[in-house]
């Protein structure tokens, strides 16, 4: 099929998701065709460097022969089998231990669901169900932070704290509040560590004051911020809001969709303070986008209770058809094996350290307000003024601007509608990678200076 009609297909059938509906129209789609390694080749032939993994997921690269080959065994041998009631299959139970091995303290019992949205939605089900059974129905209020990204279904949207996921969708409900996040770049009262740590916490403190511990179910919140513009907290951030939140006797869930296996350093961005969460969510990096799969880790006391307290007879009645769809935990299981004994963690936090110190030289060009990585995430925050930290009229569409012209430059990131460039090139990247990544993006901030709308703006 020639790449036009595939065009006029798409424009008619499909409702692509997070897009400008009338503007996909006009525009027409994108179609990509194959890769390898880091690079993303289109249906035009046009060869681009993958700076942001897919979608923040393709962690240990394009075209691994022997994650295919991992699928089609498991596809010959037992394509599908439930999880419903006590069924099971070999790839998910080993994947469930493994997980069990992996993610830190007591976190030891692995809920699967398809994704990152489902691996949220289930744990703002089973809170629910949790704080029911155990006598505490009035604990309901969903804390997340200002910015926050945990999905897009009906019960997540609203724990997402952004506004083109609340515009026009009857979000916040009643229960979701939101508390302050670490953004040190425009914290009102400075970017030291401590007053940025401060803020969140004293944050979280007033809102679980103002609605009563009674009324609070559970904080959520990404190790660093991605979505909302890669926000990375000062080291102690975390484990000070995970303390606050044991003391005030609510749940802390850490949402590890884009930070855990390797994205930021260690396999979870919650080692590196020694945090144990009481619940944990993943997905993305646990396939690396080869097969869809997420899964919410459940600390000890947290399963015990359900496990105990639930109605007696009776299912916990939450499930999916593909909870722990076995071709996909085999995906999973060959990718776990590779960040591991593959050495693709490693190379990681080698490139990772690497790639922050590239990353930094960009600081001096005239768009640039800040830098901020940690690991192989990254955002770059532009501005109109260096001092005042003013952003750029949204005429000027430099998200827009910047993104076409990265992409004819030959290389993929995420242009967020704040004037932030979101980065996360893959794990497998070499040192040549990231300088290509670096200097593919520094020819893209030059091109987009030098055009009229964005000049004028300056
Ligand atoms: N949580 C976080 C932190 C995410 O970044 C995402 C996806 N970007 C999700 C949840 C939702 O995951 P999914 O898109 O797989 O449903």
């Amino acid at each position: 099929m020639t790449v036009n009609s595939l065009e006029a297909l798409d424009r008619r059938h499909w409702v692509h998701p997070v897009a400008n509906w009338a503007g996909h129209e006009k525009r027409g789609v994108t179609v990509m065709k194959s890769a390898k390694g880091a690079f993303i080749t289109d249906a035009d032939g046009h060869e681009l460097i993958d700076g942001f993994a897919g979608l923040w997921c393709v962690n240990v690269g394009y075209g691994h022969e022997s994650i295919v080959e991992a699928a089609a065994r498991q596809m010959r041998e037992l394509p599908y089998a439930t999880g419903y009631f006590s069924f099971g299959s070999e790839p998910t139970i080993r994947l469930a231990a493994k997980l069990a091995e992996l993610t830190p303290g007591d976190l030891d019992h692995i809920y699967f669901s398809l994704g990152g949205s489902d691996a949220v939605d289930s744990a703002l089900r089973l809170i629910q169900f949790y704080y029911n059974v155990t006598g505490r129905p009035t604990k309901k209020a969903i804390l997340s932070l200002e910015r926050g990204y945990h999905g897009s279904s009906s019960t997540g949207a609203g724990v997402t704290a952004l506004p083109a996921f609340h515009a026009g969708f009857d979000f916040p409900a009643h229960v979701h509040h939101y508390v302050t996040p670490p953004y040190a770049y425009r914290n009102p009262t400075g970017s030291g560590d401590a007053a940025v740590i401060a803020a969140s916490v004293a944050s979280l403190r007033a809102k679980v004051a103002e609605l009563g511990a009674e009324n609070v179910a559970a904080f959520f919140c990404e190790p660093v911020i991605g979505s909302g513009g890669v926000i990375v907290p000062p080291k102690g951030w975390l484990r000070a809001m995970r303390e606050t939140a044991a003391e005030l006797d609510i749940l802390f869930v850490a949402d590890e969709v884009i930070t855990g296996f390797g994205r930021t350093g260690p396999m979870f961005a919650c080692e590196a303070e020694g945090v144990v969460p009481d619940m944990m969510t993943m997905a993305k990096g646990l396939t690396s986008g080869y097969a869809p799969l997420g899964a919410l880790a459940i600390g000890e006391t947290v399963y015990r209770a359900i496990a105990d307290n639930a109605p007696a007879g009776g299912p916990v009645g939450h499930g999916y058809t593909y909870s722990g769809h076995p071709v996909s935990a085999a995906v999973a299981l060959e990718v776990l094996r590779l960040y591991e004994e593959g050495g693709i963690l490693a190379n990681g936090q080698r490139v990772g350290a690497y790639f922050e110190e590239r990353l930094a030289t960009l600081a001096d060009h005239p768009l640039v307000g800040e830098v901020r990585a940690r690991g192989l995430l990254a955002g770059i925050e532009l501005v109109a003024d260096k001092v005042t930290k003013e952003k750029l009229p949204r005429e000027a569409k430099l998200p827009d601007h910047l993104f076409a012209r990265g992409y004819a430059n030959g290389v993929i990131f995420r242009a967020f509608a704040d004037d932030i460039i979101g980065l996360a090139p893959p794990l497998c990247c070499s040192e040549a990678e990231i300088d290509l990544i670096i200097s593919r993006l520094r020819k893209t901030l030059d091109d987009v200076m030098a055009l009229p709308e964005v000049a004028a703006a300056l």
